[in-house]
C-alpha cells in the first residue's frame, strides 16, 4: 500500500526537467540543486511512510526552490526591527552608526593594527582606542576584547586565579544565556566567597570576609532584574576605600556601558562608566554593544600597570577583538567625544525619540499604505537585559486582526500569516503581536529604512 504511494512520487530526473528547477540549475549550481532535489524526495518518502499524502510535483518544486534560495542567500542578512525592543539580542543587539559601518569597511584590507607607522616598528592593538577612552572616562588605560563575558573572565583569571573573590549574594546572578557569575568565577580558577543576604549586604560583610587569600571584591550590576523594597548595597566609594585599605582589588562588572544619565529620558538611573571610574574601581568591565551602542565587544578600564598585567595573560590572545570591531568601536566613541552621540549613535537616537515623533512617523506610514491600520499608543523597551521594567511611551502602527490580501489568498489574512510573510521578505520585517494585532514600532526602525519597510508590507499583502 505504502509502496504504491511511494511509486507516485516523481523521479529525480523528472523533477530536474521541471522548468522551475531548470531555472534554478542555470542560476545557481547543477550539483547543489541535484543534491537538494534528492534530499527533498528522500524527505517526502519519509513523510509518506509516516502516513502523509503524496505531495504534488508543484509542491515538491516549491520546497526545492525555497531550499535553494535559502542556501544561497547571504546569512545573516538585514532585518528591519519593528519590535520596539532597542537592544534586541536575537536581532544583533546595537545597530551601528553610519560612521561605525564606514570604519569597518575602511579596514577590510591591510591596516596598521599592530604596526607603528611613525617608526615602522611593531605596534600594539590596544593603542588605537586608549586615547579616546581616556578622554571620555578618565581611566588611565584600556583593553578591548570579544565581549563583556570575556572581559570579566579575563580580569578574574589574570588577577584572582587560585585565590578568593568576594561577591554579594544579591549579585551572584545569571545574566542572559550562559553568563552565571558563580560559573564564570569557577571557570577563572578563582574561589567564590559569598557575603550578605539576598536583599541586604553591608561594607562590614565584605570587610569580615577578607583573608590573606582574597584577591578581589567583584561587584556585578544586576542588569536584567531589580530587587525592590528592603534592600541595601554599599556605595561604590565605600567598597573602593575598603579594597584599597586592605590591599585587594575592586573589579566592577558594569554590564551595559552606559555613558549618559538615563533619567533625562524618563528612565531609572543606569550606573555609568564615569561613575565607576570616579568611584575608584580598579578594573571596570562592560559591553560595547549594549547602551554604548557600538559593535560586539568588551572593554576593560584601569590603571596602566594593571591593564598591562591583564593584557599579558595568555587568555587575552584567545579573546582579543578583531580589526573591524576596533575600528567600529573607535568611530562610535568619536561620536561621544564630539558631543553628537545622542543624534548619531542609533541606540541613543531611538531612546531619545518622543511619542509625538513616533506618532508622526506612523501617520506618514499609514498614508503611504493607503490608510492601512491604526495608530496605537503602546510602549517600547530597552531590551538586551538592560533597564528591566523600564518603558518608553511610543505610538505604533497596529495592523489586523484581519487584513485585506490580494493574489491567490484573495480575501483575509490573519495577523500570524502577515507576520510570517513579513519575515520572508527582503529585507525581512519583524514586528510584535499584541492582542491579535501586529504592531510596527517606529522607534527601532531607522528613518532610512522607511521605504524598504513599506515595500515589504505592500509585498506581504499583495
Ligand atoms: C550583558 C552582561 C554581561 C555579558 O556581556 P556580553 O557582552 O554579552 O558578553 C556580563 N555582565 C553583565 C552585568 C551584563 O549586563
Amino acid at each position: 500500500m505504502k509502496r504504491e504511494l511511494l511509486r507516485q512520487l516523481p523521479s529525480v530526473d523528472k523533477l530536474l526537467l521541471d522548468a522551475r528547477v531548470q531555472f534554478l540549475i542555470d542560476r545557481y549550481s547543477h550539483a547543489a540543486v541535484v543534491g537538494i532535489v534528492r534530499g527533498e524526495l528522500e524527505a517526502a518518502r519519509g513523510e509518506i511512510l509516516a502516513g502523509s499524502d503524496v505531495p504534488s510535483q508543484e509542491c515538491l518544486t516549491d520546497r526545492v526552490e525555497r531550499r535553494v534560495r535559502g542556501s544561497w542567500e547571504p546569512s545573516p542578512r538585514h532585518v528591519i526591527n519593528a519590535t520596539g525592543v532597542i537592544l534586541h539580542t536575537n536581532l544583533g543587539r546595537a545597530p551601528l552608526s553610519r560612521d561605525a559601518v564606514a570604519a569597518m569597511q575602511a579596514v577590510g584590507g591591510y591596516v596598521n593594527l599592530e604596526f607603528d607607522l611613525a617608526t615602522g616598528a611593531r605596534g600594539s592593538r590596544h593603542e588605537h582606542l586608549n586615547g579616546v577612552l581616556r578622554q571620555l572616562t578618565g581611566a588611565e588605560s584600556s583593553l578591548v576584547v570579544n565581549n563583556n563575558a570575556a572581559a570579566v573572565l579575563l580580569a578574574l583569571t589574570s588577577m584572582a586565579r587560585e585565590r578568593e573573590v568576594i561577591v554579594a549574594r544579591s549579585q551572584a546572578v545569571e545574566i542572559g544565556g550562559g553568563f552565571r557569575v558563580p560559573d564564570v568565577l569557577r571557570q577563572s580558577g578563582a574561589r567564590l566567597v559569598e557575603v550578605g543576604t539576598t536583599n541586604r549586604t553591608y561594607i562590614r560583610d565584605y570587610a569580615a570576609a577578607i583573608t590573606p587569600e582574597t584577591a578581589a571584591i567583584l561587584r556585578v550590576h544586576p542588569s536584567n532584574f531589580r530587587i525592590v523594597g528592603f534592600t541595601h548595597e554599599p556605595a561604590l566609594g565605600g567598597l573602593a576605600q575598603l579594597a584599597a585599605a586592605r590591599g585587594i582589588l575592586l573589579i566592577d562588572d558594569l554590564g551595559s556601558g552606559c555613558m549618559f544619565e538615563t533619567e533625562q529620558f524618563g528612565l531609572a538611573h543606569e550606573p555609568t562608566v564615569q561613575e565607576s571610574v570616579e568611584g575608584g574601581v580598579d578594573l571596570v568591565c562592560f559591553s560595547s554593544d549594549k547602551l554604548l551602542g557600538g559593535p560586539q565587544g568588551g572593554i576593560i578600564l584601569g590603571r596602566t600597570s594593571l591593564i598591562q598585567a591583564v593584557g599579558a595573560h595568555p587568555l587575552f590572545r584567545a579573546v582579543r577583538a578583531d580589526k573591524t570591531a576596533i575600528a567600529a568601536l573607535g568611530a562610535t566613541l568619536m561620536h561621544y567625544l564630539r558631543g553628537e552621540a545622542l543624534t548619531k549613535v542609533p541606540v541613543w537616537r531611538m531612546i531619545a525619540l518622543t511619542a509625538d515623533e513616533a506618532s508622526a512617523r506612523v501617520e506618514n506610514w499609514r498614508q503611504r499604505l493607503g490608510n492601512l491600520g491604526e495608530p496605537k499608543a503602546t510602549s517600547s523597551t530597552i531590551g538586551g537585559g538592560s533597564l528591566p521594567g523600564q518603558i518608553l511611551p511610543t505610538v505604533a502602527l497596529a495592523l489586523g486582526p484581519t487584513l485585506p490580501a490580494g493574489g491567490r489568498d484573495n480575501g483575509a489574512l490573519t495577523v500570524n500569516e502577515l507576520s510570517s510573510r513579513l519575515r520572508q521578505q527582503s529585507p525581512a520585517v519583524v514586528g510584535r503581536i499584541e492582542r491579535d494585532q501586529l504592531l510596527l514600532d517606529p522607534r527601532t526602525v531607522a528613518e532610512d529604512e522607511d521605504e524598504a519597510l513599506l515595500q515589504s508590507v505592500q509585498r506581504a499583502l499583495a
